[in-house]
C-alpha cells in the first residue's frame, strides 16, 4: 500500500517510521509518501492561508496549495480529509481501506479548509468528537490503525483477528508470568493447556469485558445462541459479585 499525506508539518511523522510500521517501511510492505504543500505556493511569502469572507477569527486554508499538491501526485487513490465534521473512524473503517493499494490523506491546519477543498476529497474523516491544532495526529492515528492490518506487518498476524472491535468485540483479558503475582492468580483455565476450554473462556470473557465497558456493542451485534447463554450467564455472576 502507498500511502500520501498532504501537510504542512512533515516532520511530525517520525513516530510512523518506527516500530512495526518503521520496519514494515524499510522492508517495503508499505510506503509513505509526506508533501508539504506549501511548495505548492507561487507568492513570495509563501502563504497557504488567509482570513475568512466575512469574517472571523483565525486562518483558512487556500485551495490553490492543495490542489497543485494533489495534481502533482502520479496517483492518489482514495483522498480523505481529516475534520471534526466526518464521519468517525473506527476498526471497520481501518478494514476498508486496508483492502486499498493507495490512499491520500490531507491534513488541516489553523481555522480549516476553505468548503470548496471539500471537493477535492472522496470522504471526510473525524477520528472523534473533539478538536487538535491540526490533521497530523488524526491521520497518523488512522495510518498506524490501517497499516497495522495489512499482511507482514504484525509479528504475529492472528493478533489482529482478535483484537478488540475486530469482531465486534472487545478483546479478552490477557495475562503473562507471573502466573501468580502476590496472590492475584492468572485463571486456571489458562494454563490447563486445554485448547477448547480456552477458547471458550476467551469468547465468555470477551463478551462479559463488552457487556462491562461497551454495552452499545452488544446491542449492534447479532449474538449466536451460544452468545445469549454466555450473556445470561454473565449477567447473573455480575449481578452476584
Ligand atoms: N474550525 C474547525 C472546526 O471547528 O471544525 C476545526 C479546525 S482544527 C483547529 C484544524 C485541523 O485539525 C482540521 O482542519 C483537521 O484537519 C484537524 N482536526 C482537528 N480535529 C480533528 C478531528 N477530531 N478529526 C480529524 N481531524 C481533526
Amino acid at each position: 500500500m502507498k500511502i500520501n499525506v498532504l501537510t504542512l508539518f512533515p516532520d511530525m511523522f517520525t513516530p510512523l517510521k518506527t516500530s512495526m510500521l518503521g520496519r514494515g517501511l524499510e522492508d517495503g510492505k508499505w510506503a509513505l509518501n509526506l508533501v508539504n504543500f506549501r511548495d505548492f505556493t507561487t507568492d513570495v511569502h509563501h502563504h497557504v492561508d488567509d482570513t475568512p469572507y466575512g469574517g472571523g477569527a483565525g486562518m483558512v486554508l487556500q485551495i490553490m496549495p492543495i490542489k497543485k499538491a494533489l495534481d502533482s501526485l502520479p496517483s492518489k487513490g482514495k483522498v480523505i480529509i481529516t475534520a471534526p465534521q466526518g464521519r468517525t473512524f473506527n476498526e471497520q473503517v481501518a478494514q476498508e481501506w486496508a483492502k486499498e493499494d493507495e490512499l491520500t490523506f490531507i491534513c488541516g491546519h489553523y481555522e480549516g479548509f476553505d468548503q470548496r477543498i471539500y471537493d477535492l476529497a472522496d470522504e471526510t474523516v473525524s477520528i472523534g468528537d473533539y478538536v487538535l491544532t491540526g490533521g497530523e495526529l488524526p491521520t497518523m492515528s488512522m495510518i498506524d490503525a490501517t497499516v497495522r492490518l495489512l499482511p507482514g506487518i504484525l509479528g504475529n498476524s492472528a493478533s489482529a483477528v482478535e483484537e478488540s472491535f475486530s469482531h465486534g468485540l472487545l478483546e479478552y483479558p490477557q495475562y503473562t508470568r507471573p502466573a501468580d503475582f502476590e496472590g492475584q492468580k492468572v485463571p486456571d483455565v489458562l494454563i490447563s493447556g486445554n485448547h477448547q476450554k480456552i477458547a471458550e473462556w476467551r469468547h465468555k470473557e470477551a463478551l462479559r469485558a463488552t457487556y462491562l465497558h461497551r454495552p452499545d456493542m452488544l446491542e449492534a451485534r447479532e449474538l449466536s445462541a451460544e452468545e445469549v447463554k454466555m450473556l445470561n450467564e454473565i449477567k447473573a455472576e455480575e449481578a452476584e459479585k
